[in-house]
């Protein structure tokens, strides 16, 4: 079923289960946002994409990500309200990512250059900024090798039972998420190091660059049921491979 709502005046239209931010960006209205990525689910976790929302009588702040559009509705992304939310939100994602450059620009560009809040950054993830987008990537690809402990101000990213989990396959997908990319990943020609672990990497036959860890291409081939020998050439040497074998048809 489609639905028909207002977003600062425009008139959109989105289907039923839509969320607001996804419509909003899709009409080419700018909502600043920090946990959001459209392959997982959101969860409203920074608190950045605030919109304010009239229905009827009532009007109501609230995040965008994981609101699901409704007929008729009035959305406004730029009130006063929302500007005071929105900053306040940012002082407090200022205190735990204080060295964050994509936080100190969100919150620069809403006049928030200081925080009242106690620090609240922590080892080994200093500008963590709690949005869970690591977590729920892992679990989304099926792995569950991260999780939350504790609560409130102790509320931290960690691995489940404090310890690097056999869960973790080394694909770093955690990091290629992470807003404020706080993820510890080093990386050498064989092999790479995330979360307490060392992974192997598969190196190209053709031109001996990593293609995937050793732990990860089991996983894919056995969840995808690709053939073995799938991640034995990289992607650019495939692709070199295929443009030979083209060229050949085509002379
Ligand atoms: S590197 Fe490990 S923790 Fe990160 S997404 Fe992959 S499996 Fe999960
Ligand atoms: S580590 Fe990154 S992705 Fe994970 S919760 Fe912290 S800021 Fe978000």
């Amino acid at each position: 079923m489609t639905v028909q709502f207002t977003i600062d005046g425009l008139e959109v239209k989105a289907k039923e289960g839509e969320h607001l931010l996804d419509v909003a960006r899709r009409h080419g209205i700018d909502i600043p946002s920090l946990c959001h990525h459209e392959a997982v689910e959101p969860i409203g976790a920074c608190r950045v994409c605030l919109v304010e929302v009239r229905s009827g009588q009532k009007t109501t702040i609230t995040t965008s990500c994981n609101f699901l559009v409704e007929d008729g509705i009035e959305v406004h992304t730029d009130t006063a309200e929302v500007r005071k939310h929105r900053a306040m939100n940012l002082e407090l994602l200022l205190a735990r990512a204080p060295k964050s450059d994509v936080v100190r620009k969100l919150a620069s560009a809403s006049g928030v250059t200081r925080t009242r809040f106690e620090p609240l950054a922590y080892e080994p993830l200093p500008n963590c900024i709690l949005c869970e987008l690591c977590v729920r990537t892992c679990d989304m690809l099926g792995h569950h090798a991260l999780t939350t402990v504790g609560r409130g101000d102790k509320k931290r990213i960690g691995l489940p039972f404090n310890k690097p989990s056999d869960n973790c396959v080394g694909c770093a997908s955690c990091l290629s998420v992470c807003p404020t990319q706080c993820i510890s990943v080093k990386d050498t020609p064989t092999q790479r190091a995330i979360w307490g672990q060392k992974h192997d990497f598969i190196l190209c036959k053709v031109c001996g660059a990593p293609v995937i860890t050793k732990k990860h291409r089991d996983f894919a081939i056995s969840e995808k049921g690709l053939p073995e020998d799938y991640y034995d050439t990289c992607e650019k040497c495939k692709q070199s491979a295929a443009s030979k074998r083209f060229a050949s048809v085509v002379w």
